[in-house]
């Protein structure tokens, strides 16, 4: 395979065409944390560190009957609230940062979740990662989702050099048009997840493979990055 042009405007054009393959690829890629208001959607975002979705989707059923508003997880009784959320990990940190961002959104914003990137970095606990999920999810995308999977297939697809979440984003950003950073990132985690593998990329079986940079690694192979 030729390599790849390395000028913006190449890159541009072969993103591009790449989310293109994979939106036609993954048409369901979305969230797959359920939610049915930002609030809830910041709290299964924080209990998704190192838990799964459908673990935290379990975990919040429960939850969000048990807390309604910012105002009741910002009162939870210590203790309680940890339980509820116990199985999904790291439940007193993750309790700690719920209560605080909720203290946040309670004391600076009446109550409600702020919907632009400033005004979630100001929320105790919350990281661009969260603000990214939310912007996305509920209001005007800010920035590109970078998880896992998003940092290892843009390296892999040669889109960034980068190991760093920040650096990765404004990356893809320069690449990719506002409207299809939303389901970049959707689109990387369903197929991190079903070809494009950290340990063995079933580069034979993916949609991208001529679009793709990447030593095409036999299957089974041990890979880095
Ligand atoms: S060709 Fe291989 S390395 Fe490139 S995106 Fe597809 S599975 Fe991943």
């Amino acid at each position: 395979m030729p390599p790849f042009k390395k000028t913006l405007a190449a890159q541009r054009e072969r993103a591009l065409a790449v989310v293109r393959k994979l939106e036609a690829e993954y048409p369901e890629a979305t969230c797959s944390l359920e939610y049915r208001e930002p609030l809830h959607l910041l709290i299964a975002t924080i209990l998704a560190a190192q838990c799964t979705d459908a673990r935290v989707n379990i975990v919040t059923k429960t939850l969000f009957k048990q807390y309604r508003s910012a105002a009741d997880f910002a009162s939870a009784p210590e203790g309680e609230l940890e339980e509820a959320i116990r199985t999904c990990g790291f439940y007193r940190q993750k309790a700690k940062s719920i209560r605080e961002a909720c203290r946040d959104i309670v004391g600076r914003f009446e109550g409600r979740v702020p919907g632009t990137m400033d005004e979630l970095l100001q929320l105790r606990g919350v990281g661009r990662k969260t603000a990214n999920v939310l912007l996305a999810e509920c209001f005007e995308p800010a920035g590109v989702i970078v998880d896992t999977h998003c940092r290892r297939l843009s390296n892999r697809l040669g889109f960034t050099t980068s190991g760093d979440p920040a650096k990765i984003e404004r990356d893809i950003m320069k690449l990719l048009p506002l409207d299809h950073w939303r389901m970049y990132s959707h689109c990387l985690v369903f197929h991190g997840r079903a070809v494009c593998n950290a340990r063995s990329p079933k580069c034979s079986q993916c949609v991208v493979r001529e679009l793709c940079p990447f030593p095409a690694a036999p299957e089974g192979r041990k890979i880095g990055k």
